[in-house]
């Protein structure tokens, strides 16, 4: 199964890919995810986008899309993909299509999840990952159950991202709406997006996109 989530930044597309991963054994493919590990690397790649990235813009969709036709072709996505953060973009849903078309894959879901634009800031200014495994956790929404320990490795170093201030909050949210929206009525077109609400808990929001899938898989 490949499925794909749509949410403006901190709707917990992330939250819930990993979450997939685990249950459904698709693989996570975050462009953000590795479009951070190049900066982080210090890569060519990673200093073209930096600068972007830290104004809370959009990269070219040329890099995007090159980075994820690679990927998809990795052995590890075999059994399916979650796409988390791609397309971001009309242009980007028409390479993937073709992508797709090219390599007989098909795209079976593409989920939205819904959150009020006020939410978002404080959800975001919240979040940190293990620097070791990456997984996710939140101060107040999903704290380490012990302080200071990731309860997936052990880790004791956390990280939180450059682009999670307030200022490019407001830039990233901006490109959401303008670049990223017109995917809803694209996939709408297409008979394939299907829509939660993302301001409940992590809990509520996994519950109703399992529902999605369990419909999925019987009509498929
Ligand atoms: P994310 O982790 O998905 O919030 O992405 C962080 C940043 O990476 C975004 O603000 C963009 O600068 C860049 N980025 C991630 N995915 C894409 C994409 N599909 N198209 C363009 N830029 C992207």
């Amino acid at each position: 199964m490949n499925l794909i989530l749509v949410g403006p930044p901190g709707s917990g597309k992330g939250t819930q890919a990993q979450r997939l991963e685990e249950m459904h054994g698709l693989k996570q493919l975050s462009t953000g995810d590795m479009l951070r590990a190049a900066v982080a690397s210090g890569s060519k790649l990673g200093l073209q986008v930096k600068a972007v990235m830290d104004r809370g813009e959009l990269v070219s969709d040329e890099i995007i899309v090159a980075m994820i036709a690679a990927r998809i072709e990795e052995p590890d996505c075999a059994d399916g993909f979650i796409l988390d953060g791609f397309p971001r973009t009309v242009p980007q849903a028409e390479a993937l299509d073709k992508m797709l078309a090219g390599s007989g894959l098909e795209l079976d879901r593409v989920i939205e999840i819904r959150v009020d634009d006020d939410a978002l800031v404080a959800r975001i200014s919240g979040r940190f990952t293990c620097a070791t495994c990456g997984t996710g956790y939140h101060d107040t929404n999903k704290p380490t159950k012990v302080e200071g320990v990731c309860e997936t490795c052990g880790g004791t170093t956390f990280n939180r991202r450059d682009d999670d201030n307030a200022e490019t909050v407001a830039a990233r949210l901006e490109a959401y709406h303008r670049q990223t929206a017109p995917l809803l009525p694209y996939y709408r077109a297409r008979g394939t997006l299907a829509s939660v609400d993302g301001m409940g808990g992590i809990d509520e929001v996994a519950t109703a996109i399992d529902g999605i899938l369990e419909n999925q898989e019987i009509a498929s």
